[in-house]
């Protein structure tokens, strides 16, 4: 077996016994492989190894492997997340290409996603990333602003909002973790008794997955974890 391969099987314990250690029912948290930097052979041997929804940051990259998959492995039914930063030039390759966006921070993006979104694909299905550390220097919105956009976004015909998206202060403590997943989690209860289709809380990363299953990630993003260290030099 690869390491990919015995990574994924390791990480899927371990997302099991965080599951079972909190009482929620198995499978009800998804494992997004993030893919960002590493080789369409990478993702092709996680593939091999059962995984199918892959997470990537860069859109030019992204667009890049999306189509190489389509194109080369059809039969594998990848599904791609866009997980980044995005400049509203660049819209259009998201709606063109991919199947879920978790980081919608304002309307003028969400607009040009529904507007730019081909005919034949199914909606673009869409968390609004929220600022739950109130720090400056990390993007999404902060919670007041939410159920705005919600509102917005719902009357839009090709997204479908599924739910909300944080990326936490980086912190090592399993209690203040834990409290700022709460807080998203709660708002996403609310959110969810006004706009039926909201089910999904994508937060979790490999260094505070546990603390997001018992606060009640549907979707966590692991990378390095999968893949290995990522290389930036070229
Ligand atoms: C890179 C990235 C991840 C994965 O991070 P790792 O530390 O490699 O597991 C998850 N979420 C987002 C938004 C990222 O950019």
């Amino acid at each position: 077996m690869s390491s990919i391969q015995q990574n994924i099987k390791d990480i899927i314990s371990q997302i099991e016994s965080a599951q079972q250690k909190c009482g929620r029912t198995p499978d009800s948290v998804q494992l997004l492989a993030v893919s960002k930097t590493k080789p369409a052979e990478a993702v092709l041997e996680a593939a091999q190894a059962g995984q199918r929804s892959f997470g990537e940051n860069y859109v030019q990259e992204g667009v890049e492997k999306v189509q190489y998959f389509q194109q080369n492995y059809p039969e594998l039914k990848l599904e791609w997340h866009f997980i980044g930063p995005l400049q509203s030039n660049k819209t259009r390759l998201i709606a063109e290409n991919f199947d879920w966006m978790h980081t919608i921070d304002r309307a003028k993006i969400a607009q040009r996603l529904s507007e730019q979104r081909p005919s034949n694909l199914p909606p673009l299905q869409v968390l609004i990333q929220v600022n739950t550390s109130g720090e400056a220097s990390k993007s999404g919105i902060s919670e007041n602003e939410v159920f705005e956009l919600a509102e917005l976004i719902s009357g839009l015909p090709n997204l479908m909002l599924r739910g909300l998206m944080s990326i936490p202060e980086n912190v090592s403590d399993y209690e203040s973790q834990f409290a700022a997943f709460k807080k998203l989690a709660d708002l996403k209860t609310k959110l969810a008794e006004k706009f039926p289709n909201i089910d999904t809380l994508s937060m979790g990363m490999s260094g505070d997955m546990e603390a997001a299953i018992a606060a009640g990630s549907t979707i966590v993003r692991i990378g390095t974890a999968v893949f290995g260290q990522r290389d930036y030099s070229h």
